[in-house]
């Protein structure tokens, strides 16, 4: 028995005689072995992506889109804590212009007591403009 003649109505192959199929089509039964094939493996033996059945492919694309919510979660993550840096260097900046424009005395004891009561850099620029308003209300204006 010979093999069946496939030939699809959409080829553009050619083939020498009406009744053989074009090369292309030929193969098409192959084709079709091959994949009967491919589909009949038991999908826990399958590693390659190009190979996975439907469902295979279903649980590689719900992996892919954890991954995606996690990368997005670490960058909304990643984009609060440059905010909060940004919020932190602009505290300091502050101080230090502070600390260039206005006269605070007993300076060098505030570090140590900033130290010990966990005061955050607005904390400290509160204290020392507190400090310096008190003792020289003339100066600029605390912040
Ligand atoms: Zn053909």
């Amino acid at each position: 028995m010979s093999p069946p003649v496939i030939h699809s109505d959409r080829c553009l192959g050619r083939s020498k005689s009406p009744k053989t199929p074009c090369s292309w089509c030929a193969a098409a039964a192959h084709d079709v072995d091959a994949l009967r094939d491919r589909a009949q493996e038991l999908f826990s033996y399958v590693r390659v992506e190009e190979r996975f059945n439907h469902e295979q492919t279903l649980e590689k694309v719900a992996h892919l889109k954890e991954q995606v919510n996690e990368l997005k979660l670490e960058t909304v993550n990643l984009k609060r804590s440059v905010a909060s840096a940004r919020e932190d260097v602009a505290e300091f900046k502050e101080i230090f212009q502070y600390l260039g424009t206005h006269s605070v005395p007993g300076l060098h004891r505030m570090f140590p007591i900033a130290l010990a009561q966990r005061w955050g850099a607005k904390k400290f620029l509160e204290r020392i403009s507190a400090i310096s308003w008190q003792f020289y209300p003339a100066e600029l204006p605390p912040v």
